[in-house]
This record gives C-alpha cells, sequence and structure tokens, in this order.
C-alpha cells in the first residue's frame, strides 16, 4: 500500500518501532524501511546511562511479541545497556 501511494506521487509517512522487545526487527518494518526514500531513527535517551537509546527494553515478564504498555512496561535503552539488562533477564526469551 505504501509503495503503490509513493508510486502515484503522494508523500508517505509511516512512523513505528523497528524492533520488538528482543531487539529483533519488528513486523512490517524491515521491508518498509528498505523501500523508504528517506528514513530518520528518533531516539529516547537511555535510562540507565543517559545516551542516546535505540532498544525498547520490557520490564515486566511477559513474552507475547506484541504488548502494550507505557512506562510500568518499556523503558529506553542504549545498545550497551540493553544487552546487559537481557543477559540479566533469563525469563525473557
Ligand atoms: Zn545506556
Amino acid at each position: 500500500m505504501c509503495e503503490r501511494l509513493a508510486n502515484q506521487g503522494l508523500r508517505v509517512i509511516v512512523a513505528g518501532l523497528d524492533m520488538d522487545f528482543m531487539g529483533k526487527p519488528f513486523g512490517p518494518m524491515p521491508q518498509l524501511l528498505a523501500i523508504a526514500d528517506y528514513i530518520t531513527k528518533v531516539h529516547a535517551i537511555c535510562m540507565h546511562c543517559g545516551d542516546l537509546a535505540n532498544h525498547s527494553f520490557r520490564t515486566v515478564p511477559d513474552n507475547a511479541l506484541i504488548m502494550l504498555g507505557e512506562k510500568e512496561s518499556y523503558i529506553p535503552l542504549c545498545r550497551g545497556c540493553f544487552v546487559a539488562a537481557m543477559e540479566k533477564q533469563p525469563t525473557v526469551g
């Protein structure tokens, strides 16, 4: 749909998470990123070290791929803090 609209000359803007809570490519985003003319990645601030955060770390023990939540369920983490947090949380994955 996005490509068809863009081919018709329309400006298409898509926003979404590029990775799931495990740090894996999420849903249709890899395909959309591949065909996009321009990509802007917006980052939060890592809640552990203050660096730029590109991961959404799930803080509750739930392995569902899609789980709606806000501050009570997710925190933004940079790559290094995300990897360290994932290693401390063996129940997820
Ligand atoms: Zn960090």
